[in-house]
């Protein structure tokens, strides 16, 4: 399936995180959130997953999948804990989470402890993912803190579910980035700089494959 997923030995029990997105482009905030995560729960690797046909997005037109996976492993490449898996990208159907997760635990069987790490836009949504009750007994979740989204209002959203949820969550607080792709495409569009918002790489690509400018512009 997949590329890049890290070995285990045998009888070793890997802590892996998985760090989904679309990643239109990969930016700082990303890298942060992995990084802190990784930390903060002693995880092996984390594996960064772009998403192939986003389930969750709007209709707006996703940039094509290679160009994101490249982004994303230009942005991770340097990092000996993180990596970068196809999996999604491959797949001829939209990728939903449970089933990449159940791919995980069919490759890795009982040595897996799986997280997947989520921002607090990502995790409010929750309960309308696939198969989300079975998704958390596969798999905790690191929910972490975004500029602009509150941790505070799950209790709200999730009703009656919240006990039974944050079971499977657990709440981190990372260095705050008030960053996002889709800003970040914004101002690219206008000509302004994006600099220090993504790494140099990142950015470089970006301008040399002229992404995200306007189609009159091109
Ligand atoms: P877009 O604006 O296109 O939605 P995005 O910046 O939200 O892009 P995604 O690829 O949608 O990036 O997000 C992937 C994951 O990273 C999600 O779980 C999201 O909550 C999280 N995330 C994105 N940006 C940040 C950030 N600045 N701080 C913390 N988490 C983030
Ligand atoms: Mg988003």
């Amino acid at each position: 399936m997949s590329f890049l997923l890290p070995k285990k030995n045998v009888g070793e029990k890997l802590r892996l995180g998985i760090m989904g997105g679309t990643f239109d482009p990969i930016h700082m905030g990303h890298l942060v959130t992995a990084e802190e995560a990784c930390q903060q729960f002693n995880l092996d690797h984390v594996v960064f997953m772009p998403s192939g046909e986003p389930p969750h997005k709007d209709k707006r037109n996703v940039t094509d999948a290679e160009h994101r996976y490249l982004m994303t492993m230009l942005a991770v490449v340097a990092n000996p804990k993180f990596t970068i898996s196809r999996l999604e990208i491959e797949s001829k159907h939209p990728s939903y989470t449970v089933d990449t997760v159940r791919r995980f635990h069919e490759i890795y069987g009982e040595s897996l402890t799986l997280y997947f790490i989520t921002g607090a836009d990502a995790i409010i949504d929750i309960m309308t993912w696939k198969d989300y009750r079975e998704l958390l007994e596969l798999c905790s979740f690191i929910a972490t803190s975004r500029p602009g989204y509150s941790l505070h209002k799950l209790r709200e959203v999730f009703g009656d579910s919240f006990e039974v949820i944050m079971r499977h969550v657990h709440l981190l607080e990372v260095p705050a980035m008030a960053i996002s792709s889709t800003e970040i495409r914004r101002r690219v569009a206008a000509g302004k700089t994006i600099r220090y918002l993504t790494p140099d790489p990142v950015e470089q690509y970006i301008h040399k494959n002229r992404l995200y400018i306007p189609r009159s512009l091109d």
